[in-house]
């Protein structure tokens, strides 16, 4: 009798473990302005991308999956909060994202997934583009991160003018620039290691970076944020892939990263972690247009990044995750805010409920396929609301010029509606055939701006006092 009791309790202990071990890690792979049409599996007849192609084949790919935001720091703070950046104050009408000379950066009392899985015990770690603030007190260690590797901010930043003359280089798919035109550090943790950073490795080191944290935790669940500093321009590459595609140096770009999300899961699969662990890879907003052949492109969607086009916030996303995902092409509508409530549901994390969400949990369409929970978005650019979509309908009544989003944000005379099913190119204004529809619509546009007053004032504009 003692020893059945013995073997029960041990029975007990062991499946105790092994309910903590089966909880899957997440590796979210962001790419920095990666169109929609940039990936084979997306339709791009050039680029060649094996590797995401057979993520997308063993995995979900889904082709209606928006960014919080067009723009980098916003839809990086979108990601990570699962809360639509003018909440968080993380999105500006003065500066559009955060520069090295921003004061401010994500606030401390804003929860990311990190905290959330750290709190769950996780191991966790952001490797690459951070652009939540440089300073110290807002780098990632300060937001649930064990460790950084990475540009703090965009690649193109302290370029000494020289931005200039790469855009006026940008007709010239093989143009390749020089990497102390671009005085970016490169941190460990919170010290600067390198500058300026030699970004034609940058890939190449990231991915180490990753491979090696995935090692270092394979006993124990991780959370590893591995945001790409490319393809932003400007764009480098390592030897190995420079001029390998013979198409051009946007391509042998996305190559390389294909390369390096191949590398990813190679290490899953040799420490046998690929049937536990849901690999994620999205873009943080649409192709940079203003670059011509150094920017990518947005497949069938209309405009690019800093637009609230179709362009300019459908991404083109994976989930991958044999024996997690269940695979399949998914038609409906998902986004980055949804990442904190998914994970949140598949590792027993808790969302905070101290403040407003912008989530959904996806995990059932992940591991089910059952319908989005994900029914309607809402579009913020530069902290102002430019549009709404349900299933079937969007409205406009703002918008941002389709290639050099810099330019102020036009006001529209009367609003835009487009069926985004039937009409993805957004081609079609039906808003005269439909003035109830735009109504409806409308409406839930004014609910929605209600709900967002009082949020935490703009955190981008203020500027570090000039040395
Ligand atoms: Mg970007």
């Amino acid at each position: 009798m003692k020893k059945l009791i013995l073997f029960t309790l041990l029975i007990q202990c062991l499946s105790v473990f092994g309910q903590s071990n089966d909880r899957p890690n997440f590796v979210v792979v962001f790419c920095d302005d990666l169109g929609y049409g940039d990936i084979g599996a997306f339709g791009s007849p050039m680029i060649r991308t094996p590797n995401i192609d057979q993520m997308a084949a063993e995995g979900q790919k889904w082709t209606q999956f928006y960014v919080g935001d067009p723009v980098c720091t916003p839809s990086r703070a979108a990601l990570l909060t699962g809360r639509y950046p003018i909440r968080s104050g993380m999105t500006s009408s003065e500066r559009h994202v955060l520069f090295p000379d921003s004061a401010n950066g994500l606030k401390q009392e804003e929860v990311t997934i990190a905290e959330v899985l750290k709190a769950e015990g996780y191991a966790t770690a952001a490797v690459g583009k951070w652009h939540l603030g440089h300073l110290p007190e807002f780098l990632p260690q300060e937001q649930g991160f064990d460790s950084y590797f990475g540009i703090p901010y965009s690649n193109d930043m302290n370029n000494n003018g020289f931005f200039g003359e790469y855009s006026k280089n940008a007709d010239d798919p093989n143009y390749f620039s020089e990497i102390d035109y671009f005085d970016v550090p490169l941190i460990e943790n919170t010290t600067t290691i390198e500058r300026p950073t030699d970004q034609t490795t940058i890939t190449k080191r990231y991915t180490e970076r990753a491979v090696q944290f995935i090692e270092k935790n394979k006993e124990k669940p991780f959370f590893l944020y591995l945001a790409h500093s490319m393809p932003h321009i400007p764009l480098f590459t390592s030897k190995a892939f420079k001029g390998r595609s013979k198409a051009s140096l946007y391509v042998d770009v996305i190559e390389e990263v294909d390369w390096s999300v191949g590398q990813i899961i190679d290490a899953l699969k040799v420490n046998n972690l690929d049937k536990n662990t849901i690999v994620v890879f999205t873009s943080d907003n649409g192709p940079w247009l203003l670059f011509k052949t150094h920017g990518g492109s947005a497949g069938p969607f209309r405009a690019g990044k800093g637009t609230t086009f179709e362009g300019g916030q459908r991404v083109p996303t994976v989930f991958w995750g044999p024996g997690i995902v269940k695979s399949g092409v998914i038609n409906e509508m998902g986004s980055t805010l949804d990442l904190m409530n998914t994970f949140a549901a598949l590792s027993g994390g808790k969302v905070p409920d101290d403040r407003k969400m912008d989530g959904y949990d996806l995990s059932k369409v992940l591991t089910q396929k059952a319908d989005s929970p994900r029914k309607e978005f809402y579009y913020w650019a530069f902290a102002e609301l430019h549009g709404y979509r349900t299933e079937q309908y969007k409205v406009h009544i703002k918008q941002r010029d389709p290639i050099n989003y810099g330019q102020p944000t036009i006001t529209l005379d009367k609003p835009e509606l487009y069926d985004v099913r039937a009409d993805i190119s957004e081609k079609y204004d039906l808003a005269d055939n439909f003035p109830e529809v735009v109504q409806t619509l409308l409406d839930k546009m004014e609910v929605h701006l209600k709900d967002v007053e009082g949020s935490t004032p703009d955190q981008l504009a203020e500027r570090l006092p000039k040395e």
